[in-house]
This record gives structure tokens, sequence and C-alpha cells, in this order.
């Protein structure tokens, strides 16, 4: 399984969009690695995460296939994650499709709450299934997309945007995208000893890096202490592969700083336009 992260921002980017803080200076100033898009990650060329405002960016920097995907995964509806306006782009008119697309919908997959601006977008413009079809799925109830399967768990996050993070699995390996999350909520705990799965890779909200962040979203801290309680109820191992992603200036380090504390934890730091083969 190839994991591709486009973005690897929170909300503002980095540098922040009206920023003048330190980190966004240096982020500038050293470029590369340090700047940041918002949120979104490619598996298998396959299954698209989330619809950041930053879509277009990906398309034009990465040579991301719009039209190739019909698959896409939303975490939630905050709107570095779900940019829904964008979806009209594929009705006709914007779009000129060839023959025989209308049999592909743009398939969406996202919690009740986390549809609602889909839904809206689907309404206003009179987009039709065969064009974007929402698929409303449920926390800890395993679906199937592109013979993938994916199990919504419920995320420590704004409730009003829905957030779940996902398992994805194409039945050799086995994926975490916990985006955007805070220590993992006890519910989640719970159906993860229940439901039972092996990770090879996890891929873990870092949004406050050094800072002590638990709630709404983790930092480094926060990190170790979900990646021990998931070895510790046999979701993970000694050959788990750990990574940081989606990062904000408000944690005051660039890329560059990240990376040798990182190391030292044993997990990788995501950077804009990075793969790892699962
Ligand atoms: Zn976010
Ligand atoms: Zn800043
Ligand atoms: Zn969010």
């Amino acid at each position: 399984m190839k994991l591709k992260y486009l973005g690897t921002a929170a909300a503002e980017g980095v540098p922040a969009l009206f920023c003048f803080c330190p980190v966004c200076r240096r982020a500038a100033e050293l470029g590369g690695r340090n700047i940041r898009t918002r949120s979104q990650a490619l598996i298998d060329d396959k299954i698209l995460i989330d619809l950041p405002p930053d879509t277009y960016m990906h398309v034009l920097n990465y040579g991301l296939d719009l039209k190739e995907i019909t698959t896409l995964i939303i975490t939630h509806s905050h709107a570095d994650h779900l940019y829904a306006t964008e979806l009209e782009m594929r009705n006709p008119g914007f779009a000129h499709a060839p023959e025989g697309i209308g049999e592909k919908p743009l398939n969406i997959f996202a919690s009740k709450i986390a549809g609602v601006p889909i839904r809206r977008i689907i309404e206003e413009e009179e987009i039709d299934e065969n064009t974007v079809k929402l698929n409303c799925v449920e926390a800890f109830k395993p679906f199937e997309a592109e013979g993938y399967v994916i199990t919504p768990y419920k995320a420590s996050h704004a409730k009003i945007a829905g957030p779940f993070i996902y398992s994805i699995s194409d039945g050799k390996k086995t994926l975490l995208y916990a985006h955007d999350t805070g220590y993992f909520l006890e519910e989640t705990w719970e159906a993860l000893k229940k439901i039972n799965p092996y990770f090879d890779f996890v891929s873990l909200d870092c949004t406050g890096m050094l800072l002590n962040y638990t709630g709404n979203h983790m930092g480094i801290d926060a990190c170790n202490d979900v990646r021990e309680k998931l070895i510790e109820i046999g979701c993970a191992d000694e050959n788990t592969k750990w990574c940081y992603q989606h990062f904000s200036h408000n944690g005051l380090l660039t890329y560059d700083e990240m990376v040798p504390i990182a190391q030292e934890r044993g997990f990788l730091v995501a950077y804009d336009g990075m793969e790892v083969e699962i």
C-alpha cells in the first residue's frame, strides 16, 4: 500500500496566511519541506482523503489526477479538510467529461454530520448522483471501497464537524489515519479492542508538537501515549511504523527542527509530497 501525503498543515498552513510569527518567518526563509499546505493524502493513487482548499495546488504540484479518482473519504467538515464548494467543479459545464464518466460518480464517504456541507452543495448546485454521490458511514462499522476495508472510529475533535479517524486495509497491510484528533476517546479504545485490527502504519495528529495538546489535537507526548496504548492492546508492535502529521506554526517548530526530536522518539515527520510504502 502506498501512502502519499499531499498536504501536512493545520488550518492556517505553514507559513500561516496572515501570520508574522518567528516559525512562519523561519519556514518561509528555509522553504522546501518547511512549507506546508492543508492536509490531504492519497492511497495507492485511488483513495483520496479529504478535500482541502489546497486540493487544486496539489493537482498542479503533484500531478494529482482527479479525473481518475472516484473515492473520497472525509475526516470531518472543518474547512481545512473539506472545501465543499469545489465539488461543483465536477458539474457539466465546469468539467467536460468523456463519454461514460457518468457511470463513475465521485463517491464520497463521510459521517452524517460531516456530510452536511456536501449535501448542501449537491442540493444548491443540483449535482446529480452520477456526478457526486454522498455515502454516510457510521462509527465502528467497516465499509468497502475500491476493494479496501475501511473502518471509521470516532475522533476526539470538534463534535460539530462529525470527526472520524479511519483504518484502511488492503487485506495485506493496514493504515491508521488519525487526523484531526486528540488522545483517542474511550469508545474508540473500546472499539479498537473489540475489532482488534493490527496497524502496520500509524499516522498521528501532532498539531501541537512540543505543546501539551491532548483534547482536540495532540502534541508529541499525547502521540507517545497513543502509541503505548495501541501496543498494549495488541493493535501495534515493534514492527509498526509511526508518523507525525498535521502541523501548526503554534507547535513552535519547523520541519527541520522537528526531525531530530521525532527521530529520538522513533517517529517519521510527514512533509508535503512524502511517499511511504506500507
Ligand atoms: Zn485540521
Ligand atoms: Zn505563524
Ligand atoms: Zn479539524
